[in-house]
């Protein structure tokens, strides 16, 4: 008889998933349910057109008809919505109590019994599923082991019967040989269909099928056998032998688990276990190994309680079951390989030993980022979260999702406090919870980098600050690290981003020092307002240690490479670096921390004698921002002291094995390599270019707002005062004017912003697109691709025409250039040109960023640095831009007014940015405007928008 256990375990785990209406619906409905969903047109004069997209958003409804019911959902703009609103709606008006759904533990044997017999019908050998494979596989193969099905495939190809064993048994969540005693005795129970074996582990039909179903189903191969090779892992049970690649050699007309099982040293599959997907979730890669011999039990004893009789110490193998997320036993093979959902094929994937490396590294947060990066032995996980648009690769709070998912733990728990800023002191405090948690937290700190600057109140959206916890729970809900930063953000995202941030630097210096005794691992997780539950944290990570030992061990004598820390900063450059080789003239354009860099490298594994050489990663164009560790510490060091154009070449020490052959496209032979000679890594790298956000930190650093908004500002009044209707920004950049100008009421009917850059074009243009549409002065916008110093007849004859911090970027000829095709062709009737003023930079300079400071080495780069901005040609006095401007404006009958932001004209040294406005007295004598070169038009249009009225 079967042992019934009513309550207790089946409920823990279940007792957090909370059902989707559609799923509920489909649980109790099968295939009655009849979801179907019709695109619905919305309302004719709903919504003006867009030049760029004709089409309207579409809505959709969503039709569900179950037996005796239908019902119809409003309209959504996603299907699944529409879907799961039907569903919820049929819910109700049928009574269905969400909570007995839960199937009890009689009505889910009874419902095993029932899954197990139909997987022996007729119809599901000829159907396309995962298992059938495995179906008509087995009746092809001949003898005594035809039509034997292994117990342990039923369970990983059909959801349904892996579900319902998980909740007659929650543990068969860490051990898949647990599905085997509840498979077999369900198919004890199935009324004669099924045969059981005694003592062995697989089940066949008791009758055979009827030879029509036979010849439809299972096709004969004609002809001789053909062979596929498949790559796969074998991780020895022994940490001390070698992981290594093996081919399968899997025959048309064999079973592909026979071949794994005699790689596996057994006869045949039917002791083969097979392990839950290991990577992706939508990945078939599994780990094979033999079933233990004492899981050759009869079916009579209890299913549920084989747990004493599994525990065979010595003999877990510990990589496997690190990968896999569960217990796994002896040498294992690695594999991608199964049946597919849509046709009879066997499906595989060749498994290297990057690939299972590149496994391996994606368990740690650096190795999470690096894979994201692409750059496995150049890319580290940053220190800090400066702003989104430095960052590269995935973004922190996706790596902390990705490695809970890793480590099967639950989604984290971001909880959101918004504190209104001084000034509105009286409103009250919000918070938001993006999943449960209550906060108290009252300070607000202003911190540094990125976050709220004091006195940053200005505007009403700014006027709330952001702070963020994050929780990390087990899968039982079972708190383990709880983040609580004090630190406020001016946007919720960079709260989220820095938290995670945290938590993620925290874990990769847990991983670098597994073995690091607890008052250093409070320690350090103290520092960045981290608390460890340490009972459940060890609890989740135990089998991380005995992995992370294991390296420390085999690589033993070889240095590691300093991995990212918090102390970063401080590395003293050229530390760990050696034969160091700097090639190329010195530009002066050098690079310091905030800019983001470009670079072009390449790792190779050279031997001492430098006999051998193997490429193992390169890059043509590799972005990253320096000063926050974005690249493994050497290469920052070496960077730093490159100016572009420059290239370098240096050796370090070899990084953990892991890493080295996760980047290495030919494993086998570098494994070789690695494991026989004394090797190091050398980098060869050239920087590229250097773009300088430095400019923008000066000047948010040191005025309020900061200096481009009060540029911005300043434009934006004389635009208001000109009662302007046509205005067009030249290098008009990510259309920051152009944005802010939506943000206010003016008299503007058209709006054009011409640059160079297609990148910050089309910046421009999203911004501009979600504008757009909520704003309801302007009739229509174009963003061009040209240089504004060539001449094009849609650029004329505007009501104003403004160009800020645009000729500094361009050579002086060519600022002169186009200040004469400004005045003399496009004919704004105002024109607003502002550009740095180059005597205000002493201030700037003096109040430099303070991480500079923390460098004494750094000296000679803020020396170097004689411009704002690296991108900058000249940056001119105040003299030189009069000079400019005066002999433009009375060249071309303007007239010409100075002025500026950011400090003050009476006192020295001037305005930080110094502005010209120019003013038509009166158009050229004799000739109107040339309209008719249209032929030479040169710019491009990008982007464009009309607001159509409702008679056009
Ligand atoms: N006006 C913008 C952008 C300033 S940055 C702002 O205030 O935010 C300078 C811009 O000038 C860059 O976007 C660059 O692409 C553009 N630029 C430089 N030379 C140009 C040229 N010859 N024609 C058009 N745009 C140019
Ligand atoms: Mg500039």
């Amino acid at each position: 008889m079967i042992h019934m256990e009513t309550g207790g375990s089946p409920a823990v785990a279940m007792k957090n998933t909370t059902l989707a209406p559609k799923s509920i619906i489909i649980q109790k409905f099968g295939n009655k349910a009849n979801f179907e969903v019709e695109e619905v047109q919305p309302a004719e004069n709903g919504c003006p057109g867009l030049a760029i997209s004709q089409k309207g958003p579409c809505l959709y409804r969503c039709i569900l008809q179950l037996p005796g019911i239908a019902v119809m959902s409003e309209t959504f703009k996603k299907k699944k919505d529409a879907e799961q609103s039907a569903a919820e709606m049929a819910i109700e008006k049928l009574g269905i109590q969400i909570s007995t759904n839960r199937p009890t533990l009689q009505e889910a044997w009874d419902k095993l019994v029932d899954r197990v017999t139909d997987l022996f019908s007729n119809e599901f050998l000829s159907s396309l599923h995962p298992l059938s494979g495995h179906f008509r596989a087995v009746l092809q193969r001949e003898g005594d082991l035809c039509g034997l099905i292994p117990v342990p495939v039923m369970a990983i190809c059909d959801s349904k019967l892996s579900n319902l064993c998980k909740s007659i048994n929650p543990k068969v969540e860490s051990n898949p040989f647990l599905v085997v005693p509840l498979i077999m005795t369900a198919a004890a129970r199935s009324s004669g269909v099924v045969a059981s074996s005694e003592g062995q582990l697989w089940i066949r039909r008791q009758n055979p099928y009827p030879p029509e179903i036979m010849e439809s189903s299972v096709s004969q191969i004609s002809g001789s056998p053909r062979s596929t090779f498949i790559e796969v892992i074998r991780i020895p049970c022994s940490l001390e032998k070698t992981v290594e690649p093996v081919t399968l050699d899997v025959s048309s007309t064999g079973y592909y688990m026979d071949v794994i099982a005699r790689k596996l040293g057994l006869i045949d599959a039917s002791s083969v276990l097979v392990s839950r997907a290991v990577g992706k979730a939508s990945s078939e890669t599994r780990v094979y190994f033999a079933a233990h011999q004492s899981y050759f039990l009869d079916t009579s004893s209890d299913p549920l309680n084989v747990k004493e009789a599994l525990h065979f110490e010595g003999s877990l193998n510990a990589m496997a079951s690190y990968l896999g997320g569960q217990d796994i036993y002896g040498d294992a093979i690695l594999a991608s390989i199964g049946y597919k959902w849509n046709s009879k094929d066997l499906f595989y994937e060749d498994v290297s030993l990057q690939l299972y490396y590149r496994m391996l590294i994606s368990k740690i947060p650096s190795g999470l980022y690096k894979l994201s990066r692409e750059a496995v032995l150049t890319a580290e996980l940053p220190s800090a979260f400066t702003t989104r648009a430095n960052w590269r690769g995935s973004f922190p709070r996706e790596i902390l999702c990705m490695f809970c998912r890793q480590h099967r733990l639950s989604e984290p728990v971001f909880s959101i406090v918004s504190t209104p800023l001084k000034g509105l002191s009286e409103s009250p405090k919000s918070h938001t919870k993006l999943q449960g948690k209550d906060s108290t937290e009252e300070e607000i700190e202003h911190a540094t980098g990125g976050a709220i600057a004091t006195g940053a109140s200005e505007s009403a959206e700014s006027a709330v600050a952001y702070q963020c916890e994050v929780k990390i729970v087990s899968k039982c809900q079972d708190w383990i690290i709880e983040c609580f930063p004090k630190n406020s953000f001016k946007k919720q995202n960079d709260s989220i981003q820095n938290t995670s941030l945290k938590v993620l630097s925290w874990l990769n210096v847990y991983f670098r020092d597994i073995d690091m005794p607890l008052e250093k691992l409070n320690s350090t997780a103290n520092i960045l307002n981290i608390r460890i539950c340490h009972e459940n944290f060890f609890k989740e990570f135990a089998s991380c240690r005995s992995i992370h030992n294991v390296y420390h061990s085999e690589t033993q004598g070889v240095k590691f490479l300093e991995p990212n820390s918090m102390s970063m900063l401080n590395t003293m450059p050229g530390q760990g670096v050696f034969s160091l080789n700097i090639e190329g003239p010195d530009s002066g354009v050098c690079p310091s921390n905030g800019s983001l860099l470009f670079i072009s490298y390449s790792v190779s594994l050279v031997t001492e004698d430098e006999h051998m050489k193997e490429i193992l990663e390169s890059s043509d164009e590799f972005e990253f921002e320096i000063g926050v560790g974005a690249v493994i510490p050497h290469l920052e060091a070496v960077v730093t002291r490159l100016s572009v154009g420059q290239s370098a070449c240096f050796k370090t020490d070899l990084a953990p094995k892991e890493f080295i052959l996760a980047a290495a496209v030919d494993s086998a032979r570098n494994f070789s390599l690695l494991s026989s000679e004394s090797c190091c890594l050398e980098y060869s790298i050239t920087l590229l270019r250097v773009t300088e956000p430095l400019e923008d930190r000066m000047e948010q650093a040191l005025f309020s707002p900061p200096l481009s908004k009060q540029r911005v500002e300043y434009a934006v009044q004389h635009i208001r005062e000109s009662h302007a209707t046509t205005l067009v920004d030249f290098g008009c950049g990510s259309g920051s004017l152009l944005d802010a100008l939506l943000n206010h009421s003016t008299s503007l009917e058209k709006i054009v912003g011409i640059d160079i850059s297609t990148k910050s074009l089309s910046r421009a243009a999203k911004i501009l697109h979600s504008k757009l549409s909520k704003n309801t002065d302007i009739k229509s916008a174009i963003l061009y691709d040209g240089s504004i110093t060539k001449f094009d007849s849609r650029l004329c004859e505007f009501d104003i025409g403004t160009c800020l911090e645009v000729i500094e970027h361009m050579e002086e000829d060519q600022a002169y250039l186009f200040g004469d095709v400004a005045l003399s062709s496009f004919l704004p009737k105002i024109l607003i040109v502002s550009t740095p003023n180059y005597e205000y930079n002493v201030i700037l300079q003096k109040a430099n960023l303070p991480s500079q400071e923390d460098d004494p080495d750094d000296k000679t780069q803020s020396q170097s640095c004689k411009f704002r901005n690296h991108d900058h040609k000249f940056e001119w006095t105040r003299e030189q831009f009069k000079c400019w401007a005066t002999e433009l404006a009375a060249k071309h009958n303007y007239s010409v007014e100075f002025s500026g932001v950011g400090g003050s004209a009476d006192l020295e040294p001037g305005f930080a940015s110094q502005i010209a406005v120019f003013r038509r007295m009166s158009l050229p004598q004799g000739e109107d405007h040339p309209k008719d070169v249209d032929s030479a038009d040169h710019c491009n249009v990008i982007w464009e928008w009309n607001r159509l009225t409702s008679s056009s």
